[in-house]
C-alpha cells in the first residue's frame, strides 16, 4: 500500500521494453516518491520485471493483471486499486504493424486500434471520474514520432497513434479545468521487443495481390534501411524511462 506522500502510478504493458523500464525506474526512485502498480496482460511474464525491480518488488512496486483491450479487465484492475486512487496513469501498452496495406487484414488493423487507441480511451475513461473528483491527476500517453508524421509501410500504426494524439489533445483541454494534466511522449526508435515482434510478423507475411514493385521496395529497400535507422538512432528503454520520470516530476 502507498505511504502518505507517495504518488500512486499505474503503468500499462510492463511485461517488457519501455513499460518494464519505467516501472523499475519509478519504483527505485531514490526518494521513494512513487508507489508503482505495474500491470501486464499475462502475469506469467512477470519474472523479468520482478528480477529487474529487485528489493523494490513488494515494497514500492506491485503487480496487477490488465488487458487494455478488455472492458472487463480494465474495470477489474482499477477496482483493485485502493479507493480507485491513481495519481499518475502511464498508458504505455502498444503494438506495431508493418507492411503493405494490401497484405494486412482488417482484423489485424482493428487489433492495433483496439490496443493503441481504444486501450488508451478505456483507461482514461476509467480513471477520469476519480481524478476529477479529487481535482488532480496526470495522464501520460506513450505515443511515437509516428503520431506526428506518417511513415511508409507503417500506415495503420501511424493512424492509430494519430488518432490517439487527436483524442488526447482534445481531452487535455477538458481535463485542464479539473487540474488534470495530460502529457504525450513521442519517442523515435527504441531498442525493445517491439521491433522484433514486427519483424517476426513480417517474416510470415504473404503478398497476394500486391504489385511486384511495392513488394520489392518493402523487402529490399524499406526493411534494410529501417533496420539501419534502428541501429544508428535507436534509444534505450532507460532513455525513455528517464524522460518519463522528468515528465511526471
Ligand atoms: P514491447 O513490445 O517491448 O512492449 C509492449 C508492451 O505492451 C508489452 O508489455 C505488451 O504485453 C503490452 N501489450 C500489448 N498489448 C496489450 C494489451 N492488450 N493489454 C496490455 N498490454 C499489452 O514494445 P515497447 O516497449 O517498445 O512499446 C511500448 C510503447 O512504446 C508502445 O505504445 C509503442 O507504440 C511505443 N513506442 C515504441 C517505439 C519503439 O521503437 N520501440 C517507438 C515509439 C513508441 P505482452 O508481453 O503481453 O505482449
Amino acid at each position: 500500500m502507498a505511504n502518505s506522500g507517495q504518488k500512486v502510478v499505474l503503468i500499462t504493458g510492463c511485461s517488457s521494453g519501455i513499460g518494464l523500464r519505467i516501472a523499475v525506474t519509478l519504483a527505485k526512485d531514490e526518494k521513494k516518491r512513487y508507489h508503482v502498480i505495474a500491470t501486464m496482460r499475462d502475469l506469467k511474464k512477470k519474472d523479468k520485471l520482478v528480477e529487474a525491480a529487485g528489493d523494490a518488488y513488494g515494497k514500492t512496486l506491485m503487480l496487477l493483471p490488465l488487458d487494455v483491450c478488455s472492458d472487463e479487465s480494465v474495470k477489474q484492475c482499477i477496482s483493485n486499486v485502493k479507493d480507485r486512487h491513481i495519481d499518475i496513469l502511464i498508458n504505455n501498452a502498444g503494438v506495431g504493424l508493418l507492411g503493405p496495406v494490401e497484405s494486412i487484414s482488417i482484423e489485424e488493423m482493428k487489433r492495433v486500434f483496439e490496443t493503441n487507441f481504444f486501450g488508451v480511451v478505456r483507461m482514461i475513461k476509467e480513471v477520469m471520474p476519480d481524478m476529477k473528483k479529487r481535482r488532480s491527476g496526470h495522464i501520460v500517453v506513450m505515443s511515437s514520432v509516428m503520431g506526428l508524421q506518417g511513415v511508409v509501410f507503417n500506415d495503420v500504426y501511424t493512424a492509430s497513434k494519430f488518432a490517439m494524439e487527436g483524442f488526447c489533445e482534445s481531452m487535455a483541454v477538458q481535463l485542464m479545468k479539473f487540474n488534470i494534466r495530460l502529457s504525450m511522449i513521442e519517442p523515435g526508435p527504441v531498442h525493445t521487443e517491439f521491433e522484433t515482434k514486427m519483424m517476426e510478423d513480417v517474416a510470415k507475411m504473404e503478398y497476394p495481390g500486391v504489385d511486384a514493385d511495392t513488394v520489392r521496395y518493402f523487402k529490399d529497400v524499406y526493411l534494410p534501411s529501417s533496420i539501419d535507422i534502428f541501429e544508428a538512432m535507436g534509444q534505450t528503454p532507460e532513455d525513455i524511462a528517464k524522460c518519463t520520470k522528468k515528465v511526471i516530476e
